[in-house]
């Protein structure tokens, strides 16, 4: 199953989201897991870079 990257927007922390395809072309509304927003955007940077550097 895809994992998707969201940071929240209210608390600024980046989570990840275990969605699969079907689930995720019905644009679901995700909530951070850490203060329960819903205002949340994915971020489409690291997922597919294996050279990524986590800081
Ligand atoms: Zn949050």
């Amino acid at each position: 199953m895809p994992a998707y990257e969201y940071e929240c927007r209210d608390c600024k922390k980046v989570f990840t989201v275990f969605l699969s395809l079907k689930e995720y072309d019905a644009n679901p509304k995700i909530k951070c897991p850490h203060c329960n927003s819903d205002s949340t955007a994915r971020q489409i940077s690291g997922f597919f870079a294996k050279t990524s550097k986590k800081s």
